[in-house]
């Protein structure tokens, strides 16, 4: 079993990986610049929308009966899509989904492949797979155009390239296209994108997608985009491989009504997508004579099993998390070792790859709730983030190790008010030395690190329960 979140599992902790980012003053400038335009535009048509709340109520009780109900609905998806003249594999894990679209790439002769920018593809890390099959993948979205010509990783789930700036892009493109004179406006270096990409929208026999809904009433694919890109890949391909997680299957076609009036407005404060693609099957003589759906688990049952945690499956990746989180705005989203950054990131990445690794995530986070306020689909992240602490405790707890040990003494200590009056006797004569106007300043050793961050107030030399004897004694009672 290979599951993946993008980077490998042995990615850096946060607090590691987030050090050199904090140090670097152009990328975080460029982030808070990105998610601070978002965010405004976002507030302005979120204000607008009268219903907004009872939307978000939608949305989260559609998607969780959908949970509930997965089985049922994924059954439904397969026989209609297949019905439409689609074919759907089903893969347990990266390496499988991967697998498979190798296999089919290859089934169609071809040696390339143009891609819509798709997170899915981005965690089984379709690409390094497929160029070491001698198959070479084009990014068509302008940022991931822009991460895959700098060589570089996707640091937001829908503006990968948010942590750029024209500047840097304008580089980026000089290399890479051989262009010296490119300009640095907007219109420059959208106007190279297009003439690059062109040539391979009308060359390139396959295309690969992701989605943003499965439907399974109809077996149809959605996927909403800004810049056309997706609807090229979409429509003039000859065979269309879209790859999706299996939580992104929805009800019924109405739903989208509810969703795709969240999506844009939380995503890239738009009204509407420019481009909303709905396609089912397979049309004579109307876009790819061959349509294959992947559908891909890589953890995520496992997410479902835990039912305080199953709401992460609600996502619909738009990114309103990211840009009002306090720590992602400052790290920007490289430190979170994973496709998925941010908040999402923080709570999806260690149930994906199991809660040995990015152990760190759940950390990530000042819990100020801001993530919550703005989920579209009421994804109670800070809940999420303290049980998945709370699990890090424990399975930290079955190893021996500094940590545990302390928090069983403190236990035995908490559970019995002679011990607890004992230790705090203890403490007052022991503190001494680190006191200093009622606070103490440092702890010795690891325990340091506590108060290199807090502040701690002395034990005070009387207890509330010392005193309240010693009341009832004067007062003879
Ligand atoms: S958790 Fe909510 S706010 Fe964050 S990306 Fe997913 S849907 Fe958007």
């Amino acid at each position: 079993m290979t599951v993946r979140v993008g980077e490998s599992a042995n990615a850096p902790s946060f607090p590691k990986a987030a050090l050199p980012l904090l140090d670097d003053a152009q990328l975080r400038k460029n982030v808070r610049h990105a998610t601070d335009v978002i965010q405004h535009k976002r507030a302005i048509v979120v204000a607008e929308q009268k219903d907004w709340q009872q939307l978000r109520d939608a949305a989260s009780a559609i998607k969780e009966h959908t949970l509930r109900h997965l089985d049922h609905y994924l059954l439904e998806f397969e026989a209609k899509c297949t019905a439409a003249g689609g074919q759907v594999h089903w893969a347990a894990d990266a390496d499988e989904a991967n697998h498979i679209i190798i296999g089919l790439v290859q089934q169609y002769n071809s040696k390339e492949v143009i891609k819509i920018k798709t997170m899915t593809s981005d965690e089984t890390r379709l690409n390094e797979a497929l160029q070491e099959a001698s198959i070479h993948p084009y990014e068509t979205d302008l940022a991931e155009l822009i991460i895959q010509l700098g060589h570089d990783k996707p640091s937001h789930i829908v503006v990968p390239a948010l942590h750029k700036n024209r500047m840097q892009v304008r580089e980026i493109f000089q290399q890479s296209m051989g262009l010296p004179n490119l300009g640095d406006k907007p219109e420059d270096l959208t106007a190279a994108a297009r003439n690059y990409l062109r040539e391979k929208f009308l060359r390139v026999k396959v295309g690969v997608s992701g989605a943003n809904f499965l439907i399974a009433e109809t077996g149809g694919v959605c996927i909403v985009e800004s810049e056309g890109n997706g609807r090229m890949c979409l429509t003039l391909p000859d065979a269309l491989i879209t790859v999706a997680g299996i939580e992104k299957v929805i009800p019924a076609f109405r739903d989208l009504d509810t969703f795709l009036q969240l999506l844009p407005r939380s995503a890239t404060g738009e009204r509407m997508n420019p481009y909303n693609s709905i396609w089912t099957g397979v049309h004579p003589g109307d876009g790819p004579k061959h349509f294959h759906v992947v559908l891909l688990d890589n953890g995520r049952t496992n997410i479902l099993a835990d039912a305080e945690a199953r709401q992460t499956l609600n996502c619909i990746r738009c990114g309103a998390c990211l840009n009002t989180c306090p720590v992602y705005r400052q790290t920007g989203g490289h430190a979170y070792g994973s496709s998925y950054a941010g908040p999402i990131g923080a709570i999806f990445t260690p149930q994906v790859l199991g809660m040995e690794h990015g152990q760190s995530l759940p950390y990530a986070s000042s819990l100020c709730g801001a993530c919550y306020e703005v989920c579209p689909v009421k994804i109670n992240i800070p809940e999420v983030l303290i049980h998945l602490r709370g699990r890090v405790v424990r399975e930290k707890q079955s190893a021996a190790n500094l940590e545990a040990i302390g928090m069983k003494a403190m236990a035995a200590i908490f559970k019995s008010a002679r011990r607890f009056e004992a230790a705090q006797r203890l403490g007052r004569i022991g503190q001494w030395p680190v006191v200093s106007d009622g606070w103490v300043k440092h702890l010795p050793g690891l325990m340091g690190n506590w108060t290199a961050v807090r502040d701690l107030r002395a034990i005070p030399q009387q207890s509330f329960r010392d005193w309240w004897r010693t009341r009832k004694k004067e007062s003879g009672q």
